[in-house]
Formats: structure tokens, C-alpha cells, sequence
């Protein structure tokens, strides 16, 4: 069955991901072009942990890969892209927030564009584990190459496959900037996390949060915390000195109309912060819950 997995892990009573029509697949992939480009997209997911789903469109579905770290422009930088199981081409537009269970978190269409392969067979470049093709999206650009890994990472996790890098090849769109800083925001909605967050339910994460320690953990809080403000209609507070770090990496590498909102408004009153916090002190009582 089309999705088999993708529909094992989800309960889609509780999320708000498409939960993927067979006939959309099929009609999909009897309409697909590849020399005319299909569609790709790269969705910036904070779960657990930060990563970036990059998603190619094959056969009426999404092939997908977890990059963690985000793909770089700089052919000299191979990032890791663990493949995932394929997602439905219309989880392609989606943004939002998941509550609870797999993936929960807070999920942001960051890419989108088209995809050409550089390979007559893409089945048998897949097979084969090397996977040419070029990207034109708003953020990624130029010819890229996924290859899969036998080697280090191949081992680290079992061997099954699932293991591959993704590298920039070397074009007129490469180069050395950090293209997940330097465009941190939504091509959808042109928001960050928070903005994502605050358009939904800021509060759904009270108890049981999706990210609890570490980096992700850190960042969750400073978002959640920003969404409230946002969703209460002030400008979200200048970051604690605990968020300092997440903070300053993203200094000055903001797009344009990010300023927008910060400026003028950076000292919002702090009293709404100490309320805000009140509920998060029972968080780690009462969350129980592995997501
Ligand atoms: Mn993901």
C-alpha cells in the first residue's frame, strides 16, 4: 500500500498532517513530468530535535530525507539525511503545529520549488544510492547530489540503508553562507516558529512538550514563550539570558521584515513573563509521556 507507513505513525484524529488520498498519488504520478521539474520542498521541523525534511517528489509521493542539520551550500560541507518513509504529495504545503505524537512539534515549510533529475533513472539512481538532480526553490538552488552512505554512518545505524549525505555539487549556487541562517523564515507564511505557533495555540505545550532538554528544549521554550507574547498581542520579550545563544546566532542574519515587530517594542513589560512561566514550573511533574 502508497503511505503504509506514513499512515502507521500518525493518528490523524490528533494531527493536523494531511493524511494522504491514494487517488492524488495516483493521479499525481500519471501527470508528472520530470524534465519539466516536479515539485520539492524542505520543512523545517522542531520535534525532538531540530532537523530538515527535504522531500522530493517521485512517483505520486514525497521521498524524504531528515537532514539535521539543514543543507549546506558549500560543496565541501556533506550533511547527513537519514531517508524516512515517503509522506504524501499534499503534506508538500503543509506548515503548522503537531500537538502530540509522531513528529510532534512545530513544523515550517522553509523550501519549496521544483526538482529535475540529472539521471535518466531515478529508480535505478535510488537503487544504486546516488541520486543526481538539480534544485530551483526560493532557497536552494543548482545541482545537488544525495548519495547513500555504506561506510561510518551506514554502520552507526545498522547498515539498514537508510543513511545518506546530502552535498552541494559545485555551481554558480554555491558557496559559504549559512543558507539555514541567513533564511531562517517561512516561504509560506514568511513567519518563524513563534509566528507559527501564535497563529494556532500557543499554550498547547503546558505540560508534555515535544522538546525537553538540550538545544531543541532551549529553543522550544524561548518560541512558546514568544508566541504567547505575540498571541497576546505584544512584541515578543528580548531573550533570557538562558535562550542568549539561540539569540545571538540569529543576530543580524534575520530577513528582511523580521525588524518589523522587534523594533521599537524590544522592552516589553515583564510582568506578563513571571505569568507566563507559572504553568511551566509543573511541566516536569507532570510530563510523563515519550513522544
Ligand atoms: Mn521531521
Amino acid at each position: 500500500m502508497v503511505l503504509e507507513k506514513y499512515k502507521q505513525k500518525r493518528n490523524f484524529s490528533s494531527t493536523p498532517e494531511p493524511s494522504g488520498d491514494p487517488r492524488v498519488a495516483e493521479e499525481r504520478a500519471k501527470k508528472a513530468n520530470p524534465e519539466k521539474g516536479l515539485f520539492f520542498c524542505v520543512q523545517k521541523h522542531l520535534a525532538s530535535h531540530l532537523h530538515y525534511d527535504v522531500r522530493l517528489e517521485w512517483k505520486g509521493v514525497l521521498l524524504s530525507w531528515a537532514v539535521p542539520k539543514g543543507p549546506s551550500l558549500d560543496p565541501k560541507t556533506k550533511r547527513l539525511a537519514m531517508q524516512v518513509e515517503d509522506h504524501p504529495i499534499e503534506y508538500g504545503t503543509f506548515e503548522g503545529v503537531i500537538p502530540e505524537g509522531y513528529g510532534a512539534g512545530i513544523v515550517m515549510l522553509w523550501d519549496q520549488g521544483t526538482w529535475t533529475p540529472e539521471v535518466e533513472g531515478v529508480d535505478a539512481a535510488l537503487k544504486k544510492g546516488d541520486l543526481k538532480f538539480t534544485l530551483d526553490g526560493y532557497k536552494l538552488k543548482g545541482s545537488w547530489v544525495l548519495v547513500r552512505t555504506s561506510g561510518r554512518w551506514g554502520s552507526q545505524s545498522g547498515g539498514d540503508g537508510r543513511s545518506w549525505l546530502l552535498i552541494k555539487h559545485r555551481d554558480e549556487w554555491a558557496g559559504e553562507v549559512d543558507i539555514t541562517e541567513f533564511a531562517p523564515r517561512s516561504v509560506k507564511s514568511d513567519g518563524d516558529f513563534e509566528d507559527i505557533l501564535a497563529a494556532e495555540q500557543p499554550d498547547v505545550w503546558q505540560s508534555n512538550r515535544p522538546a525537553k532538554g538540550g538545544e531543541a528544549g532551549a529553543m522550544l521554550a524561548t518560541i512558546i514563550e514568544r508566541a504567547a507574547r505575540l498571541k497576546a498581542g505584544e512584541a515578543p520579550a528580548p531573550a533570557s539570558d538562558k535562550a542568549k545563544g539561540t539569540r545571538e546566532n540569529r543576530k543580524g542574519t534575520r530577513e528582511k521584515g523580521q525588524g518589523k515587530r522587534d523594533k521599537g517594542k524590544a522592552r516589553a513589560p515583564r510582568a506578563v513573563k513571571k505569568a507566563d512561566r507559572k504553568p511551566r514550573a509543573t511541566t516536569s511533574a507532570t510530563r510523563k509521556r515519550k513522544s
